[in-house]
């Protein structure tokens, strides 16, 4: 038995607030088939997405069975609507190009049941609806009243308890709706089957309780549940019965955060590496998940927009042919190779993203009819530095400590943990896409490439990765927070929250580095030369650098359920790295190379060519004389090696034949004591 009691339900959209349930109470049998009647707005939809987890209730109690829902987490409304409902909807929710046989086999694979198993089922419930026959038809293939059969035959794969149907002959004929309403009936039989419906007479005919909503209240019901069955129902406890956590499931479930602000950094970040059209697609596995994409859509849309990436993985493949792998019996005694790596592999294709963007340019209003704005980005990360002091500087973009120091560690540490080690960010092209979910605190939005704007969260919070790109909180804290956690050591730092007055934010001028500055053309060598290693050239460098200002400070709008398009964090203006793009384009280094394709600019030998015998020292030995005094902790000046014992040191085997130092500088270490040097 289900317990609707005293449900209410608003919306609140702007100043509006619409209240589409208000004190509910039903009480439905385990088996009878209930249309819900009433006009436009009066609720049904709500109360259907309530009654099926798709939708939670602000008040009330909803009792499954006997058991509260009030404490229900999201995991156990998931299996909740994996379990025991099914939902037919008016518009299908089909997915297009797959067969009649996969809608209806995908909805079991979040069950975590056998691959066989899931054909068996998928074909028997098609078989229920009359669609043995059409197995491998697809949906674009067929009428809506067959389509809405393979809808149906979907909805009662899982063999739920209940079937919920919102408006499933709304789109179909009257002699379609017939057939369709006959089916319904059929599967009322042995179950809970709740219709919202606008038709009454197909009510009158089909239904065996007649229930009518009006301005979210129940104005009439043909068959109240008596005391002595609400007593006889309530007595009864069933268990819903958990889910078994497969992969997929583990996804699915994580889309519930999607409401949530926790969860938007990891489903952003997993969005961005399997692409969003795998999450949509994966979304509409789940039963019924198209109301739910329906109802957050809107603010969603800008955050999670479809991505097209140069490379994609399908993800879905590569689960289902884990599972298969993991079906297979082996026969006794023996092991078989399980393809991972080359299974990974050939799922990941490459996408010509040149052609793709020339296409939608060159039909830019056919375009605007699908999407609200098209973004391109580039894989450019603009190279942001902070000086310090006389002669000292920082990257703080991406920011050395992550990304410098830690390299390849780092680098892994980062894919698994989904977080960016960027303290800036690029914003959309288009304001419209974001400029309406935040108020301008402090300043403006970016208006030139060199600007840059802080993004606070609602509750005017600013990450400690913006405070130290900023340079208000020091860095080197972060750098010994990393050391720590590689030397497996708790950072006992100072854990006190700062707070900032906006003033402080505004006109913070860093650097923005271009890349071809730290190479310089050695004429003898005739090679380019890479002084990133060099801090006094750096410095300079980094001083001749044009700045990137903070130009303002703008603040999420209140809003809990909204889904905010930016970060809590620094971002660029749109235009920056198609800027730095054309000004590397220009620079010498990159003419150059353009003028001779076939020479590496860098070693002077041609591309692809094995380099044998000649090491290049003008390569290696650019030497920073400071750095690598830093490096040791001793002063050039008194640059003394006696004390060190290099007896042991056998370098017999070392051929310097084809060494050439001739290029060599040593003049700064004209101070050094070699007399204890044993070679
Ligand atoms: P019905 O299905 O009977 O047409 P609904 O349950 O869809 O009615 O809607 C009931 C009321 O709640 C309507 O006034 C509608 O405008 C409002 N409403 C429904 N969904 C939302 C939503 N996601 N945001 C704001 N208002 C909504
Ligand atoms: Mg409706």
């Amino acid at each position: 038995m289900l317990k609707i009691q005293n449900i209410r339900k608003e919306y609140i959209t702007g100043e509006l607030k619409q209240i589409a349930l208000d004190d509910v109470s039903l009480d439905l049998r385990d088996n009878e088939f209930v249309a819900i009647l009433g006009p436009s707005g009066s609720g049904k939809t709500t109360l259907l997405n309530v009654i099926g987890g798709l939708d939670r209730y602000d008040s009330g109690d909803l009792i499954i069975n006997g058991v509260s829902t009030k404490q229900y987490k999201d995991r156990d409304w998931d299996s909740y609507r994996n379990h025991t409902i099914g939902f037919v909807f008016q518009s299908y929710n089909l997915i297009p190009h797959q067969t009649v046989l996969s809608n209806v086999e995908l909805a079991l694979t979040i069950s975590g049941i056998s691959r066989a198993e899931r054909k068996r089922r998928a074909k028997e419930a098609l078989e229920k609806v009359g669609l043995g026959d059409q197995l491998h038809k697809k949906p674009n293939q067929m009428s809506g009243g067959q389509m809405q059969r393979v809808a149906i035959a979907r909805a009662l794969v899982n063999d739920p308890d209940i079937v919920l149907a919102d408006e499933p002959t709304g789109a179909l004929d009257t002699e379609t709706s017939v057939q369709i309403m006959d089916l319904l009936k059929d599967v009322a039989k042995d179950r809970l089957v709740v219709m919202v419906t606008h038709n009454p007479e197909l009510a009158d005919t089909y239904a065996t309780r007649i229930v009518k909503l009006k301005d979210g209240k129940i104005v009439d019901d043909s068959m109240p549940c008596t005391e002595e069955e609400i007593q006889k129902g309530e007595a009864v406890h069933r268990n819903l019965g958990h889910a078994s956590m497969s992969f997929f499931t583990a996804l699915l479930l994580s889309f519930n955060n999607l409401r949530t602000k926790k969860g938007r950094t990891f489903l952003t970040a997993l969005a961005g590496s399997i692409g969003n059209i795998g999450i949509a697609l994966i979304m509409s596995l789940s039963n019924g998940a198209q109301t739910y994409i329906d109802n957050i859509e809107q603010e969603t849309l800008s955050e999670y927009p479809l991505t097209i990436n140069a490379t994609n993985m399908d993800f879905t493949a590569l689960m289902l042919g884990a599972e298969q792998a993991r079906e297979e019996k082996v026969e006794e005694g023996y092991a078989r190779e399980w393809q991972t790596l080359s299974a990974m592999f050939s799922k990941v294709s490459n996408n010509d993203l040149a052609s793709l963007k020339a296409f939608f340019e060159e039909d830019a209003e056919e375009m605007d009819q699908y999407a609200r704005a098209i973004e391109y980005s580039y894989n450019i990360t603009p190279q942001i530095y902070r000086l310090i002091g006389k002669d000292g500087y920082r990257q703080v973009n991406p920011d050395q400590a992550l990304s410098g120091s830690l390299g390849q560690n780092y680098s892994a540490m980062s894919t698994m943990s989904m977080m960016s080690m960027d303290s800036f960010s690029i914003l959309p092209s288009d304001p419209k896409l974001y400029e309406g979910q935040y108020e301008v605190l402090r300043g403006h939005w970016p208006q030139e490439e060199h600007e840059c704007v802080l993004v606070l969260s609602s509750g005017n919070r600013v990450t400690d990765m913006t405070l130290y790109a900023l340079g208000l909180k020091d860095a080197d804290e972060l750098d010994k927070m990393i050391e720590a956690f590689y030397r497996n050591e708790n950072y006992e730092g100072e854990d006190m929250l700062t707070t900032w007055k906006l003033d402080d934010f505004l006109d913070i001028r860093l650097k923005l580095l271009d890349p071809s500055d730290r190479y310089t053309y050695d004429e003898k060598y005739k090679v380019y030369v890479d002084h990133n290693d060099n801090k006094a050239y750096m410095r300079d460098v980094l001083e001749r650098s044009e700045d990137i200002v903070v130009v303002g400070v703008v603040r999420a709008k209140d809003d809990d359920d909204g889904v905010a398009m930016l970060q809590p964090e620094l971002y660029c203006h749109a235009g920056l790295p198609t800027y730095i793009m054309h000004k590397a384009a220009e620079s010498e280094v990159v003419q150059r190379q353009l003028a001779d394709p076939e020479t590496d600019v860098f070693t002077g030998v041609r591309f692809g060519d094995v380099v044998e015998n000649t090491i290049d020292m003008s390569e290696m030995f650019a030497i920073d004389e400071e750095g690598i005094a830093n490096a040791f902790q001793f002063d050039a000046d008194s640059f003394d090696l006696s004390n060190l014992d290099l007896s042991e040191f056998d370098l017999s085997g070392l051929d310097l034949s084809g060494l050439d130092l001739s290029g060599l500088d040593l003049s700064g270490m004209d101070g050094m004591d070699l007399s204890g040097l044993d070679l």
